[in-house]
């Protein structure tokens, strides 16, 4: 279905982003990779696929790199027609013990990043009358949890991004939309797991599934390859008038 295409995926070298990027390569777009740490595997996976696949080692969190990733994606592959803005890092503190510049580096890599990328990447795609930007935001775009102030103020702004660029690309082939996760057992979440089974003195799989009782109604996890199909669909032809959601997968979180 995506067979010529190019998707640039932010943070793509873990978790969600990967199984965005593997999911988006299955259809057969071709794949610029971001993200820290290994990348070598992840891109292994991705030509496993049969498509081309690049990297570019942009900080998010900083708008020069990310003017260079989005050059070397057009000079790689001629043109970003979707874009993937997934990036993203939390901080767990009451707001008068966040450390302001945990606050600043949530919302520059959380929401800023989605801003550059966007402005960067949408003259190439209206010009072309075809393109997809989605926003991984969370359902903590949507409903909030304490502590976690930086992470839910950037992805209800993620939010209120997405819905200004669909109204923007309105009359035009661009789409732009957020998927909005519950929990999903990533590195990002894993941390927070093993914060809880010390603080509580419990077990890893204990922490698990009080972590799930206390948010998620089905007590089961989101995976990345779920949300992977979630953003095919949004790729897809019948998905070419879905403007502007924020689409939950969070296992009945949101409904409470
Ligand atoms: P993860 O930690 O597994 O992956 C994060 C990715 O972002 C990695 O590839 C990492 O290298 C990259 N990254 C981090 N800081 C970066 C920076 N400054 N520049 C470039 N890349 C950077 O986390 P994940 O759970 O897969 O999270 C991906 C996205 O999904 C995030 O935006 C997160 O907020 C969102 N999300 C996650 C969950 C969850 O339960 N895991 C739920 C809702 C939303």
């Amino acid at each position: 279905m995506l067979k010529g295409k190019t998707a640039l995926v932010t943070g793509s070298t873990s978790g969600i982003g990967l199984g965005i990027a593997l999911a988006l390569a299955r259809q057969g777009a071709n794949i610029v990779l971001n993200g820290f740490g290994d990348f070598e595997g992840p891109k292994a996976q991705v030509s496993g696929l049969g498509v081309k696949v690049g990297y570019h080692g942009a900080d998010m969190g900083k708008p020069a790199d990310i003017e260079d990733m989005m050059k070397y994606a057009a000079a790689q592959f001629g043109r970003v027609d979707i874009l993937v803005n997934n990036a993203g890092i939390q901080h767990v503190a009451p707001v008068e013990d966040f450390p302001p510049e945990r606050w600043d580096a949530i919302l520059a890599i959380n929401l800023t990043s989605a801003f550059h990328t966007s402005r960067l990447a949408l003259p190439a795609m209206k010009k072309a009358d075809w393109g997809r930007i989605i926003n991984v935001a969370s359902v903590h775009g949507l409903v909030a949890s304490a502590h976690k102030s930086a992470y839910v103020a950037a992805k209800h702004g993620l939010v209120g991004l997405t819905k200004v660029t669909a109204l923007e690309t309105a009359t035009t082939g661009v789409t732009c939309n957020a998927i909005c996760p519950g929990w999903v057992l990533t590195p990002l979440v894993q941390k927070q797991v093993d914060a809880r089974a010390a603080a509580n003195g419990v077990s890893n799989e204990e922490a698990k599934k009080q972590l799930l009782a206390e948010k998620e109604p089905s007590l089961q996890f989101t995976t990345p390859e779920e949300l992977g199909e979630l953003a095919v669909f949004f790729c897809s032809d019948a998905a070419k008038n879905v403007r502007g959601v924020a689409w939950n997968m969070d296992g009945g979180w949101a409904a409470q």
